[in-house]
């Protein structure tokens, strides 16, 4: 069965899918592309997309699916209509501004009873996915603290993405599909401590810092910076038992250290600054650790499985990849960290879920 996709909003992202939905993907044909920018129609057109002059028409065609890669603050409107209209949906991340909206889109669902997921597409990061296995093998015992971290120097894209009320931002943007691959790796934290820096931009963050406080000992640190111009690892996870870091999407950089010993031996020497001394700076002799390269784990699961379980399940053969407690957890976490950067303090999670 070939299922036709309509795309709504033609641009990095929605082209992106167009091009890479034609190349990729079985089963699945892009039927009809619409913009409100007659020069992205024209570019769909030219890449050989069939377009249509509004979104009325998109939604009264017989595509069964709908993508919206529109700015953010248009989400949650197009989500309503095309559910309204009988259309399955995928909509790009964030799925919507705030809570309110999303019981708007949870209700439209209810209503039609069609099938509606987010795009998450950082879950298929080999990056990702490599530190996943990793926890799951152990190999750093029980993690108490995770940096998920990405740099770049370029700011925000000078579009959208600079004005508020269209949703722009970084926490919007990219902090949601970090706190997405942490509640995939370790659940809904308790709560969270952010700092959102202004750095070029007046009106929306541009690099943020958030603290994802669970139970017990471990704390996720998220950040994502526009303004730095030298990298730290990707991925620097430490556990009971060791410390792995990963500095690239690809995960070819980076190792593991392990513990061979817990005790130590306090006599094995000392760093000496010229302002004093200190034994715990002391590194561990090599025979107390064991160094490893990241392992190389082959069938990593690969992003197009994501449109495969959309179809499957508007096939209703398949549960859904992305479900609907991801989609609100997510959100919820980016809604408390803009309150705790607002007020400057700890804010727990669960009042938003
Ligand atoms: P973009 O500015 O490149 O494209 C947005 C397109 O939407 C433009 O072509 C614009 O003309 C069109 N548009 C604006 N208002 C519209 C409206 N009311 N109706 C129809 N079309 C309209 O932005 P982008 O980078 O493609 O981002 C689009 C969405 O995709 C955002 O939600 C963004 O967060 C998401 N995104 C996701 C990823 C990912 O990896 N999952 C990457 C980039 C962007």
């Amino acid at each position: 069965m070939t299922h036709k996709l309509g795309i709504i909003g033609y641009g990095t992202m929605g082209s992106w899918h167009a091009e890479n939905v034609r190349d990729r993907i079985q089963g699945l044909d892009v039927a009809l592309v619409y913009d409100i920018n007659l020069e992205k129609r024209e570019k769909a057109k030219a890449s050989g997309f069939a377009v249509c002059e509004s979104a009325d028409e998109l939604l009264q065609s017989d595509v069964d699916l709908v993508l919206i890669a529109t700015p953010n603050n248009f989400h949650k409107d197009y989500c309503v209509r095309a559910l309204d209209s009988g259309k399955n949906v995928v909509c790009e991340k964030p799925v919507c501004m705030d809570m309110q909206e999303l019981d708007e889109i949870e209700r439209a669902v209810e209503r039609s009873g069609k099938f509606f997921t987010v795009h998450f597409n950082r879950r298929w990061d080999v990056d990702y996915n490599i530190i996943k296995n990793v926890l799951a093998e152990n190999l750093v015992g029980k993690p108490y603290q995770v940096y998920s971290r990405l740099f770049s120097n370029r700011n925000i894209p000078g579009d959208w993405r600079t004005v508020k009320k269209s949703g722009g931002g970084f926490l919007y943007d990219w902090g949601i599909h970090l706190i997405d691959q942490a509640l995939q790796l370790f659940g809904v934290p308790e709560s969270v401590y952010a700092d959102l820096k202004h750095i070029y931009q007046p009106e929306v963050d541009d690099a943020i810092r958030l603290n994802l406080k669970y139970p017990g000992n471990l704390n996720v640190h998220i950040i994502a910076d526009s303004w730095t111009f030298i990298n730290e690892a990707r991925w620097h996870v430490s556990g009971d038992d060791g410390t792995a870091t990963i500095y690239d999407w690809f995960g070819r950089t980076g190792k593991i250290v392990r513990a061979n010993v817990k005790s130590v031996d306090w006599t094995q020497g000392c760093v000496y600054t010229e302002n004093g001394l200190s034994r715990s700076m002391w590194p561990r002799p090599q025979k107390e650790v064991t160094e490893m390269e990241i392992p190389v784990y082959k069938n990593l699961p690969y992003w197009e499985l994501f449109y495969e379980n959309v179809l499957d399940c508007i096939e209703g053969k398949a549960t859904q990849y992305v479900t609907k407690e991801d989609i609100r957890n997510s959100l919820a976490v980016v809604m408390a960290c803009f309150e705790s950067a607002e007020k400057q303090s700890v804010v727990e999670v669960k009042k938003y879920l």
